[in-house]
């Protein structure tokens, strides 16, 4: 389904603010409608700056209407693909991809475990609604800072009644993703979407449960870290370079706004073309590529400049010495 999405114009029909920082967006393609599975998204284009960018979002509902919903977050400490969304008015002309789907939702199975962290409910909601539909056996355990930020909860507490657990972490509530594995039913799958650690934790739950593997599916929007994004020092001894990257800017951004001669291609911790050598560190390596095996990552010996960042320090590295342009 990936491999054949198309761009299409698109009109932006309303907005509504589901949580402070969560606003649902209801967009209208041109052009045939193509209805999206559970667990799709829709590429749309954005303007970061001078340059256009694509970000994803997961699409919220069943979409019987003819539109598009997807839910953003607001991440004020990034590149700005979410801010853009932000300052779009009901009516802004869009380009959108038809549906793409990396996290399909296998119908007719026993039983179904469904784990939202934050954002990450945007998909999980679509797969509840739908799973409910079926009238197939299944639980959702969703995380959430404070009671304010959960979006979606009511309408998912209408249909899921007490298959809806909640727990907010502000008040030191924890999914208990162990009893909710234990209580699956065998040949019961699991899915989760949200931050890498509750991902991390539910891989690690459900691998010492001693369920197939294949029986846990999962998506995450992009790695933001275990530690918050702060300010950091970059050092290039050969070129004699001492770089600040703030915490809205990658070291990628920094090393190119500063002259350094960089490749690069994905920008998403996919690639590893901006990998630089650590030659040392007084900080900690927050690795938020998917490009490097843990293994590597633990060696701290290289790392992926367009996502991953330092906290609690600064770093001394090394650039490939490029030959000149001329
Ligand atoms: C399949 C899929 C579905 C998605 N669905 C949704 C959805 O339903 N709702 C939603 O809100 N988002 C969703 N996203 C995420 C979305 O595509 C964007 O990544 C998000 O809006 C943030 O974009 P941004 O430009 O504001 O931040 P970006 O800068 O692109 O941030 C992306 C990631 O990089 C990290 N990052 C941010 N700033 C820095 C920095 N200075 N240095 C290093 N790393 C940094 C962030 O923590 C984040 O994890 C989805 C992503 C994917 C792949």
């Amino acid at each position: 389904m990936a491999g054949e999405r198309e761009w299409r114009q698109a009109e932006l029909r309303a907005t509504r603010d589901l949580t402070p920082d969560i606003r649902l967006f209801e967009i209208a393609p041109a052009g045939e409608f193509v209805p999206p599975a559970p667990g799709s998204h829709i590429n749309v284009a954005v303007q970061i700056g001078e340059r256009p960018d694509v970000r994803s979002y997961s699409i919220v509902g069943p979409c019987a209407d003819g539109l598009y919903r997807i839910a953003v977050k607001l991440l004020p400490l990034s590149r700005g693909g979410s801010a853009h969304m932000w300052r779009l008015k009901p009516g802004a002309r869009l380009s959108v991809t038809t549906p793409g789907n990396h996290f399909p939702l296998a119908l007719h199975r026993p039983d179904y475990l469904l784990v939202a962290g934050g954002i990450g409910i945007t998909p999980i909601y679509t797969m509840a609604l739908a799973l409910a539909r079926e009238g197939a056996r299944m639980r959702l355990l969703y995380g959430c800072r404070t009671p304010r930020d959960a979006a979606f909860a009511e309408e998912l507490r209408a249909v899921l009644g007490d298959r809806l657990s909640l727990a907010f972490s502000q008040d030191g509530g924890r999914l208990d993703l162990a009893s909710a594995i234990a209580s699956l039913a065998p040949g019961g799958e699991l899915y989760v979407c949200g931050p890498i650690g509750l991902l991390e934790e539910a891989k690690r739950t459900w691998r010492d449960s001693g369920r197939p593997v294949d029986g846990l599916r999962f998506e995450t929007f992009g790695n933001s870290g275990r530690f918050a994004s702060e300010t950091f020092t970059v050092r290039i001894p050969r070129l004699g370079l001492e770089i600040a990257v703030p915490p809205n800017r990658t070291m990628l951004d920094a090393l190119e706004e500063a002259g350094v001669a960089m490749i690069s291609d994905c920008r998403r911790g996919e690639c590893g073309l901006c990998a630089l050598r650590i030659l040392d560190t007084d900080g900690i390596v927050d690795h938020r590529d998917v490009f490097f095996s843990e293994e590597e990552k633990a060696e701290n010996a290289k790392l992926c400049t367009c996502v991953s960042r330092v906290a609690g320090g600064s770093i001394t590295v090394d650039t490939p010495d490029r030959p000149a342009p001329w």
